[in-house]
């Protein structure tokens, strides 16, 4: 018992003090994606770019939605790529997730009556809908006690008649399909759907296969898309605070 005491006083507060300050992130960290607005800067090569993340024209576009933030993206076109270290990027509408001239977009909060039912407890499903179980493990990460994600009042339940919503990773499989509509169909109304991982969003890497749909959005609404390959913890808590309104706004 002693033991347990002194180790906790010699591991001290492990808490970020997020949102209260700006998180730091690592210089590897691989963020908000930029591109080069300059046609001259940016010749793009598809090749390096299987998923099609780079929408070429006089001023390229980035589908945040399909990039996987890996350090080979950048090949598509080495002069013009670079990641930032801004790990907001949640949007409320997909379109919203395709960057010209580097625009930040962010998520807007739900109307006033709905953050008012969820605004100081909000409790979500989750569904994986055939992930590799990295983005699972990233939003498993957001319950230690480093992020501490029930001190913002949410929390994930096991059945979906007690949740407000559900948080989906995964493109989505067909052997997924019924079960993730009928976990839908089973979340009391008013709900919210937040596709997490490029997977959730577009199909990620699977995009494409047969036995696999393209993402959530083809099959039930979704209400916040998070992107990222998986997404960083402070993603998606970025994301959750925003529909919320528990962030400043200047943040
Ligand atoms: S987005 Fe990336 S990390 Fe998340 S499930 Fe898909 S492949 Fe895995």
């Amino acid at each position: 018992m002693w033991g347990v005491i002194v180790n906790r006083f010699k591991q001290g507060f492990r808490t970020l003090s997020y949102p209260k300050e700006v998180p730091v992130f690592p210089k590897r960290f691989r963020g908000r994606l930029m591109i080069s607005a300059a046609e001259t800067q940016c010749s793009i090569d598809k090749t390096k770019d299987p998923l099609g993340a780079v929408v070429p024209g006089k001023k390229p576009a980035v589908d945040l939605g399909k990039c996987l933030f890996n350090e080979e993206f950048k090949a598509v076109c080495p002069e013009g790529l670079t990641y930032s270290q801004d790990h907001r990027l949640a949007v409320s509408k997909r379109e919203d997730l395709i960057i010209r001239d580097n625009e930040v977009k962010l998520a807007a909060a739900l109307n006033e009556k709905t953050r008012r039912i969820f605004g100081r407890s909000l409790k979500l499903r989750e569904v994986c809908a055939g992930s590799c179980n990295g983005c699972d493990a990233e939003i498993q990460a957001m319950g230690n006690v480093v992020f501490d994600l029930s001190r913002f009042g949410i929390q994930f339940v096991a059945s979906p008649r007690h949740a407000d919503g559900l948080m989906i990773t995964g493109p989505v499989t067909k052997n997924m399909e019924l079960a993730l509509k009928k976990t839908y169909e089973a979340v009391p109304s008013p709900k919210i759907v937040i596709a997490v991982g490029a997977c959730a969003i577009s199909g990620g890497p699977f995009a494409g296969g047969k036995e696999v749909h393209n993402g959530v959005d083809g099959l039930i609404p979704v209400d916040l898309y998070i992107p990222g390959c998986p997404p960083h913890p402070l993603t998606i808590l970025d994301g959750l605070l925003r529909i919320l309104d528990k962030l400043e706004k200047e943040r």
